[in-house]
């Protein structure tokens, strides 16, 4: 048990409206203060160290650290509506983010209307908005699903038992390698169920967000690919995780839900 340490503290700051690349308009943004405070036996010990802001989209829920001197204030009161947040808190967005709400209303209208670049750009957009929040959860190491676990406690147990069985009657040969193989068939198993439970992870992680903001591109799959492909030779975790295919069976699954 960890009895002191530093521990990641929430504080609700209040609301800002703001573009975002997700829902690809201007949203009610809820806006927390993130830091990192010193514990003893998880009882904080002075103000610790300030993160940053983290603003919340409320309708589809991607998380980004803003720069709080972009807004005229922050309202401490949920907002009534979208359009009396902007004026409140970032009455300049319409200015700020005016080409890129003239490019969302292109979209909005005729998509194959933009050049390919444009368009890859705008693919690429997305990916590089998921990134950052891919690499944090995965920077301590891959999160370990009920399946995985039960691969290394077996792989543990089996490799013990491989273990005291052959230092003890190294004269049962047979008993020696049945386990030695179940080890090594267990430990197998292990990498493969960690391997796919990163990928399961990621996709439950990123699926509505992905949906929600690729949908209006109607993207192809080599245009993904090659996205996808560029994100990889960078060595992002979502380029080398995340299939084109698997984006385009998501996209399709939902636009199938969506029809009457
Ligand atoms: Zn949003």
């Amino acid at each position: 048990m960890i009895i002191w340490g530093t521990k990641r503290v929430e504080k609700k700051v209040g609301y800002v409206a703001d573009f975002c690349p997700i829902c690809r308009t201007a949203k009610s943004h809820h806006v927390r203060k993130i830091s990192m405070v010193p514990h003893f036996y998880y009882v904080g010990l002075g103000a610790g160290k300030m993160v940053g802001f983290l603003a919340r989209c409320m309708d589809c829920g991607l998380e980004r650290y803003i720069d709080t001197a972009d807004y005229v204030e922050m309202i401490k009161t949920e907002p009534v509506s979208i359009e009396e947040l902007i004026r409140a808190t970032y009455p300049s967005l319409r200015t700020v983010y005016k080409e890129r709400l003239e490019l969302e209303e292109t979209l909005r209208r005729s998509p194959f209307k933009l050049d390919s670049k444009m368009r890859r750009s705008l693919i690429r957009n997305v990916f590089d908005v998921l990134s950052p929040s891919v690499e944090e959860v995965f920077a301590n190491g891959t999160p370990i699903d009920a399946g995985s676990g039960l691969c290394m406690c077996v792989t543990v147990l089996v490799l013990f038992a491989f273990v005291a069985v052959g230092a003890a009657h190294p004269d049962q040969k047979l008993a020696v390698y049945a386990l030695g193989i179940l080890t090594a068939i267990s430990m197998v198993a292990t990498v493969v169920s960690l391997a796919t439970s990163t990928r399961g992870h990621m996709a439950k992680m990123l699926s509505p967000l992905l949906v929600r903001s690729l949908r209006p591109l109607r993207p192809k799959q080599e245009e993904l690919e090659a996205v996808l492909s560029q994100l990889k030779t960078m060595d992002l975790r979502i380029g080398k995780k995340l299939k084109a295919q698997w984006i385009m069976d998501s996209l399709e699954e939902t636009s199938r839900h969506k029809q009457p």
